[in-house]
């Protein structure tokens, strides 16, 4: 059997969603045929609810409504609903006209998704009110889908302050009952939004969307979108930003994400070249380590406004490569920053991949399974580079602290500091017994395995400066970086 399009109940249905209390009583649903309202709780769409406590005298023609009052029956001894009247006195109620049904929110939401083959997180935002259903490609990118009810209400000039995933989506698609939201509170007259009465259907096997009217309707082309396609990464159902490295090379970047990992050139990825600005603000990215510092205060508004829309446009971009859920890029409250929620670096093969100012930002661990593992926290004040709007103007905007550690764990070998066989070479063991001992050893002061140690630490992280302190007095080598271990002393 096809399946046949059902109607009559179908529009209630919507029009009531937008309701605060989205439910139907016996007396509405006698109208609706009784095998279409079987369907519609059949497939969970509408569920019993409480009972109703006040209802409409059926007793009178007045139509009036009353509380119900449950009395107690002299004959079977059980409570029973009645109805006080005014003009008859009052008659009992019969209990099924006190049955109610909830439309189940929740369970549309997920049929929403299911329909649409949405991928990503599914949670409500506002409880009852406004659901992130999860994201798909549709229309040449990856948008974002919500479901709004009650668009219209009192409140909604808060309702957007309250649903900030809503407007900190790339591309948001907003799908609601039946009453678009209007004004201007609502800031985002470009995103396209869809009542659910027009798109939506309800057949014998369920909610189906007209999802090809919903492509054909959103708008294809935005700022900052590339001529060509952008390849996107293969990325599995619940994978988070946080999980994603991106390592940024002269003219690519890998992405490396649960075990799978791929090298995308800069064509591929929609930027235009080494002059591209969203291709040069990924570096920066990636040369501080995910982090840009605070806004300081010489920074003008303007530059600040630059860099935001800049952050934006590169979200989107990398929303577009990678269909994961939530922002890659958030700012960090009241200070301007941005911080990546994925792990980004330079390709520093030979090297740590953000390098730091200083060697007093640094801590080597050494961890119990015999890898290092080097910390790095600035404190201190750094310069960052943004990109001004005049092409190729690059301005030194900021000068702040930044507030990030970035943390990576090598094997000996990998740091050139032990052979092949992972034991460890003399200037190994001198670094894992300046790390068991908090970082203080006395050697001779022309001693060569700590001069080659030193040699290579600054190859390693790419700092300039020494490593390594010496006091002649007392022969005395002090690491100017924080040295812990969590091994026992050297054997
Ligand atoms: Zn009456």
């Amino acid at each position: 059997m096809g399946d046949r399009i059902v109607t009559g109940l179908a529009h209630q249905f919507w029009l009531r969603c937008e309701h605060a209390e989205p439910l139907f009583s016996a007396d509405e649903l006698q109208w609706a045929q009784p095998e279409e309202v079987e369907r519609f709780r059949a497939l969970g769409f509408l569920r019993t609810a409480a009972m109703a406590t006040r209802a409409v005298c059926d007793a009178c023609d007045d139509g009036h409504a009353e509380d119900v009052v449950w009395i107690r029956n002299a004959q079977t001894g059980l409570l029973a609903p009645f109805l006080p009247c005014p003009e008859v006195g009052g008659a009992p109620v019969n209990p099924e006209r006190l049955q109610r049904w909830a439309i189940d929110l929740d369970l549309t939401a997920g049929e929403l998704r299911n329909q649409m083959g949405l991928v990503g997180h599914l949670a409500p935002i506002l409880p009852g009110r406004v659901w992130s259903l999860g994201r798909r490609h549709l229309a040449g990118r990856f948008r974002d889908f919500f479901f709004v009810c009650g668009a219209t209400w009192p409140d909604t000039h808060t309702l957007w302050d309250r649903c900030r995933y809503i407007e900190d989506a790339p591309s948001p698609v907003i799908l609601v009952p039946t009453r678009p939201p209007g004004g201007d509170s609502w800031r985002a007259k470009s995103v396209p939004v869809f009542r659910l009465a027009d798109v939506g259907c309800f057949t014998e096997s369920g909610l189906t969307l007209d999802l090809a009217y919903i492509e054909d309707a959103v708008p294809r082309d935005v700022y900052a979108m590339p001529a060509k396609s952008v390849s996107s990464f293969p990325v599995t159902d619940g994978a988070m930003w946080d999980e994603l490295r991106i390592t940024v090379r002269e003219t690519a970047i890998v992405a490396d994400l649960r075990g799978t990992s791929r090298e995308f050139g800069t064509e591929e990825l929609g930027f235009a070249g080494a002059d591209d600005r969203l291709w040069q603000l990924l570096c920066v990215f990636a040369s501080v380590g995910g982090q840009t510092p605070a806004r300081n205060t010489s920074v003008s508004d303007k530059d600040a406004i630059t860099l935001r829309k800049q952050v934006s446009n590169l979200r989107q971009r990398l929303a577009m490569i990678f269909p994961i859920a939530g922002d890659s890029i958030r700012s960090v409250h009241g200070t301007g920053a941005y911080r990546c929620i994925f792990k980004i670096g330079l390709d520093r093969r030979d090297g740590f991949p953000a390098p730091p100012e200083r060697w007093d930002e640094c801590r080597f661990t050494e961890l119990r399974d015999g890898r290092i593992s080097i910390a790095v926290k600035s404190k201190e004040v750094f310069a960052a580079r943004t990109i001004s709007e005049e092409p190729q103007r690059r301005t030194a905007i900021e000068a702040a602290e930044r507030a990030g550690v970035r943390t990576e764990d090598y094997d000996l070998r990998v740091l050139g500091l032990a052979d092949q066989s992972g034991v460890p070479t003399s200037e190994g063991r001198l670094l894992l017994e300046f790390l068991r001992s908090g970082g203080k050893l006395n050697r001779r002061g022309d001693d060569k395995d700590l001069l080659r140690l030193a040699q290579r630490l600054r190859t390693w992280m790419g700092i300039d400066g020494d490593p390594f302190q010496f006091s002649p007095s007392r022969r005395l080598w002090s690491a100017v970086f924080e040295c812990q271990s969590h091994r026992a002393k050297v054997p």
